[in-house]
């Protein structure tokens, strides 16, 4: 139904584990030739072997998205194995908590260093090989939490999700007359290593209040980032895709009786 993206290079952070993983491997699926980012190289290295094995192709590279230093040997190393970027998925993020009279100023700039900063960074670095192709795409994975809602203990990771989408909106004017597109996906409770190390007790509460009463899995993401990557979304930039099983509808617990 839609064109092949066999042969893109897409390079995908937070990619050692839980979302970003699915997205790489799927990615890897359609085609795609897969620059596989986490801080640790041994948990990316067993992710891109793993892709090899399938039959895919996938370098790991260890890399902080939270510094230039990284973001550059992030994008040199995609250059050097696949001879350039044609998608980005940033979607490296971190969700520890903390209520906002015990944070600490540490906590709150990690957080926003991880997932903002690192958004712009990943994207500034991946730039110019992007613009190359004239048909360049970003994939932001954001989240309900800040944009849609609130939770106690994350109002550092809700406003840098929330940020992420205000970063997005001007970058899809600035790229619109280079080809690029960038899109964000907005997940609701998504069944990830991150996610499950919150306690079962966690998800079993969200698992209750989503009307299709599961948590997501890493696979419904990673079909939407592949949906905002090809050719047939090519004019779709600076949107949100909530994929979140139905969680924001209820207007009150008694909607799910
Ligand atoms: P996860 O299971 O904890 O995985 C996070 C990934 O990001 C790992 O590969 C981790 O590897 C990498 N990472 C963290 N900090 C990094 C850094 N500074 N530089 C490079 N890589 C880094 O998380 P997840 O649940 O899959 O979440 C992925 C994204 O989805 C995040 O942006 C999160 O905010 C978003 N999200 C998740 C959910 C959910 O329900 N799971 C819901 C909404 C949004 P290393 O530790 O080795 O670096």
């Amino acid at each position: 139904m839609f064109a092949s993206l066999a042969g893109r290079s897409v390079v995908v952070t937070g990619a050692s584990k839980g979302i970003g993983r699915g997205i790489a491997r799927r990615f890897a699926e359609a085609g795609c030739r897969v620059t596989v980012v986490a801080r640790s190289g041994e948990a990316a290295r067993l992710v891109a072997e793993d892709i090899a094995t399938a039959g895919g192709a996938a370098i790991p590279v260890a890399a902080d998205i939270g510094t230039e230093a990284g973001v550059a040997a992030m994008a040199e190393a995609a250059i050097a194995h696949f001879g350039g970027i044609d998608i980005l998925c940033a979607n490296a993020g971190i969700f520890p908590a903390a209520k906002i009279g015990e944070m600490s100023v540490a906590e709150f700039d990690e957080v926003m260093g991880v997932n903002l900063r690192g958004t712009f960074l990943s994207v500034r670095a991946c730039l110019p090989e992007l613009t190359k192709t004239g048909r360049g795409r970003i994939i932001l994975t954001s989240s309900i939490t800040g944009p849609n809602t609130g939770y106690p203990g994350w109002s550092h990771y809700g406003a840098s999700k929330a940020g992420q989408l205000g970063f997005m909106r001007t970058a899809a004017i600035e790229f619109a007359p280079l080809g690029i597109t960038i899109n964000a996906i907005l997940p609701g409770n998504i069944a990830t290593e991150g996610l499950l190390s919150l306690g079962a007790e966690y998800a079993a509460s969200m698992a209750a209040c989503i009307p299709m009463k599961r948590l997501g899995s890493v696979a419904d993401i990673a079909n939407a980032a592949l949906f905002f990557a090809t050719e047939e979304a090519g004019y779709i930039t600076g949107q949100t895709l909530v994929v979140d099983g139905g969680q924001l509808l209820p207007e009150s617990p008694a909607a799910l009786e």
